[in-house]
């Protein structure tokens, strides 16, 4: 069993925790202070607003903790407010700018689809970690396995991506739009080493196939831990 942590300051935690509880083989836990932070094996940052996350954890003092946990190699994935957490870099923040826990070698814009909608939902292309998974029991994907539904809530989107960082979603921009921002396409999930990061919101749909590529992501990296602690310090 693996135990899985969200971040619970602010936004959309309970929903994550929703959906980590249907996972087999998953424990799922709130994350408020740094002992239940350090008991985690990977961490979500959920949606909501990240100024006010950001305030909170400063507050509480978690800012450092977080940061460690994420450069010691736990894996973290951020969700629209959690991505731009993540990001090395953001543009569009408030007066003062907000602290970030960077570790994602990315440029991200705070509200990018905020000027023409605030809230939309569309079907993208499943990226293959994603559309290779199987539904346990299951021998074939699903139908629509190739794609999923991806749900934007006031949502940033990355525009700079580092050589380390490897874009699993993109949202092409409607004409008008890519004549104004003078691109096609824009990141809105992406991956670097034990890093996740979506501009979506997954804990909002049925599908729990973004969760489960993270739970794995954990697996995996716990498989690498235990594998390097069984060989010991003489062999
Ligand atoms: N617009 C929010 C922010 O900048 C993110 C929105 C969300 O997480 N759904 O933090």
């Amino acid at each position: 069993e693996v135990c899985i942590g969200v971040l619970a300051l602010q936004g959309a935690f309970r929903e994550h925790l929703a959906c980590l509880r249907k996972l087999p083989r998953v424990h799922a836990v709130e994350v408020r202070t740094k002992e239940q932070l350090a008991g985690v094996d990977g961490l979500i940052i959920p949606g909501g607003e990240s100024t006010t996350m950001a305030l909170i954890a400063e507050r509480w003092g978690l800012i450092p903790e977080l940061r460690s946990f994420a450069a010691g190699g736990s894996p973290v994935w951020g969700t629209c407010a959690g991505l731009i957490f993540l990001a090395d870099r953001a543009t569009g923040q408030k007066e003062g700018g907000q602290a970030l826990l960077g570790g994602l070698d990315c440029l991200v814009q705070r509200n990018f689809f905020g000027a023409q909608v605030d809230s939309f939902e569309t079907q993208l292309p499943a990226p293959e970690p994603l559309s290779a998974l199987r539904v346990s029991g299951a021998a074939a994907p699903a139908p629509g396995a190739d794609s999923f539904r991806a749900l934007f809530i006031r949502a940033p989107a990355v525009l700079e991506a580092g050589a380390s960082v490897e874009v699993l979603a993109e949202y092409r921009l409607s004409p008008t739009e890519a004549e104004a921002q003078g691109r096609q396409s824009v990141a809105v999930a992406v991956r670097s080493k034990q890093l996740l990061a979506t501009a979506f919101h997954p804990e909002l749909t049925d599908d729990l196939r973004w969760h489960l590529l993270f739970v794995e992501m954990v697996r995996e990296r716990l498989r690498g831990s235990s594998s390097l602690r069984k060989r010991g310090p003489d062999s």
